[in-house]
């Protein structure tokens, strides 16, 4: 199928071509007829589906072609105003300003004009491009509101609303504030829901919001991560940083997007990068948002190489060609770890996601695996799997079957550890279900050790540091 057969208007095929599109997404064949038609619409799809287009070039097309309301009258400033005719509300700062930059891709023929408001950075000049008018607000929840408190947006004419990742609003609290903004809408307009998941909540928001809505589900929540070549890496705690910079260094990756579960974590693992000789830019919530953005810029356009980020940069964000996504800690939240792979293999492309699981991280693991209905292939490192048997996979740990004949198994001789193994003997394999109460994690058991980290680096990585 081509775009010429959706009903789409001249100006706007020559944008997507511009773009670069030739076939529509799934998402988009089904999405674009049905809001053209005017009908309320109930999308399941993920970010990398190519869903921006599918609602912002039928969102063009309706507003270009039903005339525009009055102008609201003159304020005290004696200023006529357009008023707002399409809302498009997104969980964060990020994918907000990318939704907008869209709609400037998409409408760059059409007469209309677009903003973007968001927290996090001076409210005036925001103010000021309201007050000039324009026609599709993308707004993420509360800096809106703030809008509305200052009385600088009149959303009372607003014909399209669309609820952008929806899921992850109501994750991020903002279930009240959308109430808000909804009371605040005519009582006419059309509405699109889109969302990666179905809860309980998001049924419900659906049902109070949506008249007689189509629905389209588009690739399963998790199919998008076929695509995706998905591998795990044992390491403790202690060993992550160097298994990192190996996996850095000797695979040679170009850039990579690398999450940690907090921002601490971030801020700490792009220190160590940057004495590793590895320069990387840190992105998460308590970085401005003018930092954050300048990170975002500067990993998009490859002048860095690296970007560690929290979870807030998981969902939304679109990167180009992002060839590697890296775990350096796996989320708690099985969800979360489809939307960070989700960040590589985009739009059909192929990607890679490398997970670091510590032995404490384990159980993340088997909930992810549970999500997916998929073994993530092991891989080892030489010299960096971790020791002791509570750092080890799961399967690892199963003691082989045993007939009475048959003699205890003895520890593992091991010939492929590095000098640190000799300082101190390993336990010995003990199966799961006659382990002693309490053994001594392995992390511990490492800081505990007066070998320092350095000394457990094999000589190869050593090397490539000096
Ligand atoms: P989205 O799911 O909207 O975040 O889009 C994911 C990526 O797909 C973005 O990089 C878009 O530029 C890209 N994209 C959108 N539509 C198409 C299309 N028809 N063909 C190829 N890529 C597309």
């Amino acid at each position: 199928m081509s775009f010429d057969k959706l009903g789409l208007r001249a100006e706007l095929l020559r944008a997507v071509r511009d773009a670069g599109y030739t076939t529509p997404t799934p998402v988009q064949a089904q999405t674009i007829p049905l809001i053209l038609e005017g009908r309320d619409l109930l999308a399941g799809a993920q970010t990398g589906t190519g869903k921006t287009a599918g609602f912002t070039l039928p969102l063009l097309q309706r507003l270009h072609t039903t005339p525009a309301p009055k102008p609201i009258p003159a304020g005290r400033n004696g200023v006529v105003r357009r008023p707002v005719r399409a809302l498009i509300l997104a969980p964060t700062r990020e994918l907000a300003a990318q939704v907008e930059e869209s709609v400037r891709t998409y409408g760059k023929f059409l007469p209309l004009k677009s903003a973007v408001v968001f927290g996090g950075v001076n409210i005036r000049p925001q103010m000021m491009q309201l007050y000039r008018g324009v026609d599709i607000l993308v707004a993420t929840p509360g800096r809106l509101l703030d809008h509305v408190q200052q009385r600088t947006v009149d959303l009372s004419r607003v014909e399209i609303l669309v609820l952008d990742e929806a899921d992850r609003m109501l994750d991020m609290g903002f279930v009240q504030d959308i109430r808000r903004v909804l009371a605040l809408l005519p009582n006419k307009h059309q509405n699109l829901l889109f969302s990666a998941t179905f809860s309980e909540e998001i049924k419900a928001l659906a049902d109070s919001l949506l008249d007689s809505p189509a629905h389209i589900e588009v690739e399963r929540q998790n199919s998008a991560v076929e695509l995706i070549s998905q591998s795990v890496y044992f390491a403790s705690k202690a060993n992550k940083r160097d298994v990192l910079v190996h996996l850095l260094v000797e695979e040679k990756i170009e850039q990579a997007l690398i999450f940690t579960r907090t921002k601490h974590g971030a801020d700490k693992l792009v220190q160590q990068l940057h004495q590793d000789g590895i320069p990387a830019v840190p992105l998460h919530g308590n970085r401005s948002q003018v930092q954050r953005m300048n990170a975002l810029a500067d990993f998009k356009s490859g002048r860095a190489r690296i970007l560690v980020a929290t979870d807030i940069a998981a969902r939304g964000i679109d990167i180009n060609q992002l060839p590697f996504v890296i775990n350096y800690e796996i989320p708690n939240v099985p969800e979360d770890y489809v939307h960070r792979i989700g960040r590589t293999g985009r739009a059909g492309s192929e990607g890679t996601a490398i997970s670091l699981v510590s032995g404490d991280e384990m159980r993340f693991l088997a909930a992810i695996e549970k999500l997916l209905k998929q073994r993530i292939e092991r891989r080892e490192l030489m010299g960096f799997t971790p020791a002791f048997p509570q750092d080890r996979p799961v399967f690892e740990k199963v003691a082989p079957a045993r007939t009475r004949q048959q003699p205890k198994p003895q520890p593992a001789k091991r010939t492929d550890r590095p000098n640190r193994q000799a300082a101190k003997p390993e336990p010995a394999f003990v199966p799961r279900q006659n382990a002693p109460k309490r053994t001594p994690r392995y992390e511990e058991e490492v800081t505990t050790r007066p070998s320092s980290r350095k000394d457990n680096r094999p000589e190869w990585v050593k090397a490539k540091q000096r």
